[in-house]
């Protein structure tokens, strides 16, 4: 068995937590971790429940509290042994849990709870869609294969074989749930659990549906053409409404939901909606200035470097950036310049270099001249 965590831990409360934040806390939790409220993950969320129900227990009971605070774990061993192992999963006797449950079956505890036969919406489906840089500037269409539920059509999504139709569950009467109360060493419990008969639907079919063996839906590839707006980022999602799987008994389908997620470019990176990059130029050129070809996401474009433009000079090439989403607006692009030195010259050229250095007064250089004057001071 793993070691146990801290109860303290578990409900993410301080040691000095008010009983009233124990409660919060494990409310919570409990919330959050109900199997019944975890189809997905029930044997996950089972363990998680108990875990919290079991430090709820302990830190909401001022004498169990203090003997945890002096001796830890090692005060229950004896007796907690694996903890709390109720197999269901109500409320302790005065313990409210019927605001948690109010809000997921739209009624009190043991009330009514919303009828298993009302419309359900279906599942969003999730999708991760790899742009270019390019396509997520401008936009683009996309036909990708979505594997969602759609509605079955042999059966109408009823689920029963035709001629026939599903009828109310005897053993809940149409409600999904059975109820019952417990006693246990840790206090009385009312459980609700998911009708075994019906599997929690509340009508039972008798003649399945042989095409979607009662689901009264079927998982079907379906390929959907998709638009993606210019102006898409990295880690933003677009919403097809409807495609997701379709609803049951009416309900309306889910949405699929494409994640985005776009490439590194060779030679751009995108910061909102302007565009940065770097442009390398040899120190003749930034000396005398040159008329350069210059990338962006619309092809090249001419851009006259000034004579004496220093290292790190930063230019923006306006409405160059990227298509605001939803607008005609662009941002814009930003060229900082880079002046590469040579290495490896010959003789010849270096020549022609020390010849050109003895010609030029250290008043060509502003910041050297400058440097050098304060330096003097310094050590004058
Ligand atoms: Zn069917
Ligand atoms: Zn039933």
């Amino acid at each position: 068995m793993a070691e146990k965590r801290d109860y303290y831990e578990v409900l993410g409360v301080s040691k000095n937590a008010s009983p009233d934040e124990i409660k919060k806390a494990y409310r919570k939790l409990a919330k959050k971790y109900h199997p019944d409220l975890n189809p997905d993950d029930r044997e996950g969320a089972e363990a998680k429940f108990k875990e919290a129900t079991e430090a709820y227990e302990v830190l909401s009971d001022a004498e169990k509290k203090q003997k945890y605070d002096q001796f830890g774990h090692a005060a229950f061993d004896a007796t907690a042994g694996g903890g709390y192992s109720g197999g269901s999963y109500g409320g302790f006797d005065g313990f409210d849990m019927g605001d948690i449950f109010s809000s997921f079956f739209g009624g009190g505890f043991g009330g009514q709870r919303t009828n298993p036969n009302a419309p359900q919406r279906g599942r969003d489906i999730s999708y991760r869609v790899d742009l270019t840089f390019e396509e997520a500037c401008f936009g683009t269409e996309k036909d990708i294969t979505v594997n969602h539920l759609e509605k079955c059509t042999s059966c109408n999504g009823t689920g029963a074989e035709s001629g026939s139709s599903p009828e109310t569950c005897p053993m809940c009467h149409g409600t999904g749930q059975i109820r019952s109360v417990q006693r246990t060493a840790f206090g009385n419990f009312q459980s609700v659990r998911p009708c075994d008969s019906c599997g929690g639907k509340g009508t039972i079919i008798k003649n399945p549906c042989m095409a979607c063996h009662g689901e009264g839906t079927v998982r079907k590839p379906k390929k959907v053409r998709v638009k993606i707006p210019a102006g898409i980022d990295d880690g933003q999602q677009v919403y097809v409404r409807g495609e997701g799987d379709a609803g049951s008994k009416g309900g309306p389908n889910g949405d699929l939901i494409l994640e985005i997620r776009v490439r590194r470019h060779k030679l751009f990176v995108r910061q909102g909606y302007d565009i940065l990059c770097d442009y390398p130029v040899s120190f003749v050129q930034a000396t005398l200035g040159a008329e350069v070809q210059v990338p962006t996401i619309d092809g090249k474009v001419s851009y006259n470097i000034p004579e004496g433009t220093q290292p790190g000079t930063v230019f923006r090439l306006r409405g160059k950036g990227v298509p605001k989403l939803n607008s005609n607006q662009r941002g814009d692009q930003y060229v900082t310049v880079k002046v590469e030195i040579p290495k490896g010259l010959n003789d010849k050229q270096k020549d022609i270099l020390r010849h050109f250095d003895d010609n030029v007064d250290a008043s060509k250089y502003r910041q050297r001249k400058n440097f050098f004057e304060k330096m003097r001071e310094l050590f004058k």
